[in-house]
């Protein structure tokens, strides 16, 4: 049974981290957390994180793998994946994830499972401390994978009809609508990127946006305009997402003038934001104004001691292949820092 001593005490601790915002530290050499030692520490069981720890584990690196929900990531929200090649068509996103799952048995890696909450980067003591329910983790270096998250309308229908005609991605999913009707809904650059995307692909295209004016850059809007299969609605929100098996229509409302309309369509592509999950990062490391850790092109951060892969960190495209590409750089970069040199894989 716990003393009263180490309940006070450890209360008194609690008490200290909540008044002092920096006190992580101190948080960390709490004795009564247990604390593990490894060369690397890999957040993120994703694509990203998965390639990381197949590379760390081909170069002899000691590391661990953590991973809060499932291995495979975005991978178990995705129907089917035809641009990854290799691996055929129609292959769907949660094969992948149980094969990315085999690949880890098969090699002898485990996933500690949990949420990493916190991180303290001391470059001058060579070590990144990583805190995981009740464990810190004292590390060299530490590869973040931890992904994104895309933001959602959260109207009726959505969860749905995600998958089924609703879509987060237009690179990813716009292939299935080849001379359909589809709408996007967003009034940034990526919104109006995308409806451009898509209009080379679908019949035509609806851009629904909430307010009176885009906010994406000037010469975007230019060049959207050229193109002669992509209408704007403005002041509308999408209210709800219908259809049977699969997406048919949408309900709008116009914020104006409170008119609804209802617009039948094949495709309905949401580009309202991503969010990164960098959090544990924040102030720590360079980011951009959306929390996208930013790396050099071997994936190493404004840390010397921290490498970012995949969706996590600021790159031209999100998808898979980058993502993986981008673990295994991000995995022969630790090796470079710690052992000194390249190995060949
Ligand atoms: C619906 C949908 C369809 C898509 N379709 C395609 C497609 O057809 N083709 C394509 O190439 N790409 C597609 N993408 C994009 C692709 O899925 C992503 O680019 C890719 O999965 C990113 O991999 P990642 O490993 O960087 O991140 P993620 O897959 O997001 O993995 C990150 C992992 O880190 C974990 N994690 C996060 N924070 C913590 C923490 N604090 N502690 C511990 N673990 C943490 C998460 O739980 C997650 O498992 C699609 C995405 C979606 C959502």
């Amino acid at each position: 049974m716990m003393s009263f001593q180490v309940v006070s005490s450890r209360l008194k601790l609690r008490k200290l981290i909540t008044v002092h915002g920096n006190i992580t530290s101190l948080y960390l050499k709490n004795k009564y957390m247990e604390v593990k030692n490894t060369e690397i520490i890999i957040i993120g069981a994703g694509i990203a994180g998965v390639s990381a720890a197949v590379y760390a584990k081909r170069s002899g690196l000691d590391f661990v793998l953590c991973e809060e929900k499932a291995v495979g990531g975005q991978l178990l929200l995705m129907e089917k994946i035809d641009n990854y090649i290799g691996l055929g068509l129609g292959l769907k996103g949660w094969d992948l994830a149980n094969n990315l799952d085999k690949t880890l048995s098969e090699l002898g890696i485990p996933v500690v499972s949990g949420k990493i909450t916190d991180s303290v980067i001391n470059e001058s003591a060579s070590k990144v401390d990583v805190m995981i329910e009740g464990v810190t983790y004292e590390a060299k270096g530490c590869i973040v994978a931890t992904g994104a998250a895309f933001e959602k309308l959260g109207v009726k229908g959505e969860a749905e009809f995600s998958g089924k005609g609703v879509s987060y991605c237009a690179v990813c999913d716009g292939f299935f609508f080849r001379d359909k009707n589809v709408a996007v809904v967003g009034g940034g650059n990526t919104a109006v990127e995308e409806a451009m995307y898509l209009s080379g692909i679908a019949k035509k295209v609806t851009l629904i946006h909430r307010r009176d004016k885009l906010r994406a850059l000037d010469y975007l809007q230019k060049e959207m305009a050229q193109k002669d299969n992509i209408e704007v609605v403005y002041n509308s929100v999408v209210e709800e997402i219908n259809g049977s098996r699969i997406l048919e229509k949408i309900s709008l409302k116009n914020v104006a003038d409170n008119q609804r309309q209802e617009l039948i369509i094949d495709g309905l592509f949401v580009a309202v934001g991503v969010k990164p999950n960098t959090e544990q990062f924040k102030g720590k490391l360079s980011m951009d104004e959306k929390g996208f850790i930013i790396t050099n092109e071997e994936m190493q951060a404004s840390s010397k001691l921290i490498w970012a892969a995949g969706d996590c960190r600021r790159r031209p495209l999100r998808q898979l292949i980058t993502a993986a590409s981008e673990g295994a750089i991000a995995s022969m970069g630790a090796y470079k820092y710690l052992k000194g040199r390249y190995v060949s894989v």
